[in-house]
């Protein structure tokens, strides 16, 4: 990796998350690549974890955040002033999504998009306890982690937000529990940093029909699933399944910070009143980053929803190996299982080393993360596929 004066500077000044971060330091990133300060191009096969869907400093994405910040940046807290933008974007989601018409409650992240579904859904129904499952990621933050799927990292902050009930995830026998206590089932269509483990169709049907029942709210997290990445615009549509509510993160904001909560109006309703200003936030819908999640969001066409679908079978096509465990898919987003992490991190490493950038699941270091922005054409994947093929003949165990 190359090193400049930067490097250290960032260790000494800038708050670390882990003990290996990666130092890549980037000067300029374009489509799929990024730039080193020697000018070293890096394909980018993660897109910001799942973020950059069009790419890097996409020119219609630059030009919407332009625009808006010679108008109006920051003006008034959520909620009180019109903003175009986040009417504009508001609008074209709900739109987007089916199952009538939606309102959107936008906030700065995913994790923040998670505690306002949290917390609605309590207001909502007058109920305390929270569903979720094994494996889970909704974010860091107390509520969501609260909900999250890991006991290691939960045991680290306790006491968490207490009345969750974990339940082992597309296993429906286990759906039993779900009951009039219930405020809300929270469940990622596709688990993410559990290594892309995709729901069963009938086990989201069957949990649409017990929730239905029992008068709880179905939250999808669609954080990481959402805006094309799975080669459906939501996977709640690959799915035919239609959540009470979503959230929404990461690609939202088309390289912006932004999250959302996506419910009809109604639902939404509820945080006017008793308290009034139920939910407030200063920075959340934030008329740059809507205008620049709106840009992105009109970029995604039909055909390029399809690419995703033919770029996914690419991937199936080239990555066989005998050192590949399996090949776990939801569009574009990517598990390569080996036997082990030491493989992983050997393969991520030397994948750098050729100027790839991939990465591993938080759940899942056996598992190899490949999440490009959509929009990679298929002379990269080929390119990608065969150095890490490469890669592996060469790794001995
Ligand atoms: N939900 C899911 C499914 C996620 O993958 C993530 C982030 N990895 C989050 C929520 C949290 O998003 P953020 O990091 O923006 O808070």
């Amino acid at each position: 990796m190359n090193r400049t004066g930067y490097s250290s500077l960032f260790l000494d000044y800038v708050a670390q998350t882990s003990d290996a971060p990666m130092m890549l330091e980037v000067v300029k990133a374009q489509g799929c690549t990024m730039y080193d300060p020697q000018g070293k191009p890096y394909l980018d096969l993660i897109a910001g974890i799942s973020v950059s869907n069009m790419g890097h400093s996409h020119p219609a994405i630059v030009e919407a955040v332009k625009q808006q910040a010679e108008q109006y940046m920051h003006v008034m807290v959520y909620g009180e002033f019109v903003e175009s933008p986040q009417v504009k974007y508001a609008e074209w989601i709900s739109k987007h999504f089916h199952g009538g018409q939606h309102a959107v409650f936008f906030v700065n992240s995913g994790s923040e998009a998670i505690e306002t579904a949290l917390k609605l859904a309590k207001r909502v129904t007058g109920r305390s306890s929270i569903i979720s499952f094994e494996n889970a990621y909704h974010g860091a933050t107390h509520g969501a982690l609260s909900i999250g799927g890991d006991e290691e990292r939960k045991n680290a902050f306790r006491p968490l937000v207490p009345g969750n009930i974990s339940l082992p995830f597309n296993n429906t026998e286990a759906l039993s529990l779900i009951d009039e206590n219930v405020a809300a089932v929270v469940i990622e269509p596709v688990q993410g940093e559990a290594g892309v483990i995709p729901a069963d169709k009938t086990y989201l049907q069957t949990l649409r029909k017990i929730c239905t029942e029992k008068g709880v709210l179905l939250v999808f997290d669609e954080c990481q699933s959402g805006f094309g990445r799975t080669g459906a615009m939501f996977a709640s549509q690959y799915y035919d399944v239609q959540p009470d509510i979503t959230t929404l993160g990461k690609a939202l904001g088309g390289g912006m910070p932004l999250g959302a909560v996506v419910a009809p109006k109604h639902l939404l309703d509820s945080f006017q009143s008793s308290p009034v200003l139920g939910h407030i936030t200063t920075f959340g819908g934030h008329p740059v980053c809507c205008a620049a999640g709106l840009a992105a969001a009109q970029l995604i066409s039909p055909e390029l929803l399809q690419g995703v679908k033919q770029k996914e079978q690419l991937f199936l096509d080239l990555l066989k190996h005998e050192s590949i465990v399996e090949v776990r898919t939801a569009g574009l987003l990517i598990a390569v299982e080996f036997k082990d992490a030491t493989t992983n991190f050997e393969v991520i490493k030397q994948m750098i080393e050729r100027g790839i950038i991939t990465d591993w699941f938080l759940y899942a270091d056996h598992s190899l993360r490949i999440a490009p922005p959509l929009i990679i054409s298929e002379e990269e994947i080929k390119f990608a596929c065969l150095s890490l093929i490469e890669i592996l003949d060469k790794i001995k165990y």
